[in-house]
């Protein structure tokens, strides 16, 4: 089962990605955290990442676009997997398209989280996110058991830095520029899913079941 993940940034697609990857047992690949593990171990990649992620802006497609379709080819992607913040542009939307097309292959799912502009500006001054792992948790109501510890690995729960409030206004507007487009390039390929993401997490759950089915063992 093969998922792209569409949505605004603080709609909760990385919430619902972890959720997914665990009840199909398919990966969970996170450009965003693909960055920021490379930012921290300090990389070329991550310094070259670095400038445009803390500006809320896209890192450009020549650092992106193959280093996704590489990560594609790991044998732990065999059964498919759940792709969260690629793709954000359609010169990224089209690159995958054509890559899958290649091997005979194409997405599966494009779950579309929709959720107002003020809800995601209350989301994100509550996000949290660990340090080690990249888990993520939000302080209203999805908080980890020990204020700033990580249920999963015991890393540091904090802030991400581009979650800051006028970083947040530049990745929305980024977002309406450069992403939106894409949500109707899946649907005229009749992929795109609604979930309305602006409900309780068990109900988001209940409706991404109802989409997926159980996992009956093949998914492949
Ligand atoms: P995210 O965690 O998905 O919100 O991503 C955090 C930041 O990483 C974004 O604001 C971008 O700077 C960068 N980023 C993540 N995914 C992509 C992508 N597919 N293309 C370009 N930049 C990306």
């Amino acid at each position: 089962m093969k998922i792209v993940l569409l949505g605004a940034p603080g709609a909760g697609k990385g919430t619902h990605a972890q959720f997914l990857s665990d009840k199909y047992e398919i990966p969970h690949i996170s450009t965003g955290d693909i960055f920021r593990a490379n930012l921290k171990a300090g990389t070329p990649l991550g310094l070259q990442a670095r400038s445009y992620m803390e500006q809320g802006l896209l890192v450009p497609d020549s650092l992106t676009v193959d280093l996704v379709l590489d990560r594609l080819e790991a044998p732990d992607c065999e059964n498919g997997y759940i792709l969260d913040g690629f793709p954000r542009n359609l010169f990224q939307a089209e690159a995958l398209t054509k890559a899958l097309a290649e091997k005979g292959e194409e997405i599966d799912y494009a779950i579309h989280f929709v959720i107002e502009d003020e809800a995601i500006i209350r989301r994100m001054s509550g996000r949290r996110v660990c340090e080690r792992c990249g888990a993520t948790y939000n302080i209203h109501g999805m908080a980890p058991k020990v204020e700033g510890i990580c249920d999963r690995c015991g890393g540091a729960v904090v802030m991400r830095k581009d979650d800051a409030p006028e970083t947040v206004l530049k990745r929305l507007e980024v977002y309406r520029e450069q992403t939106e487009p894409i949500v109707a390039y899946y649907r005229e390929l009749g992929k795109e899913a609604i979930i309305d993401s602006d409900q309780p997490l068990e109900e988001v759950r209940a409706e991404l079941t109802a989409l997926l089915g159980e996992n009956n063992g093949c998914n492949g």
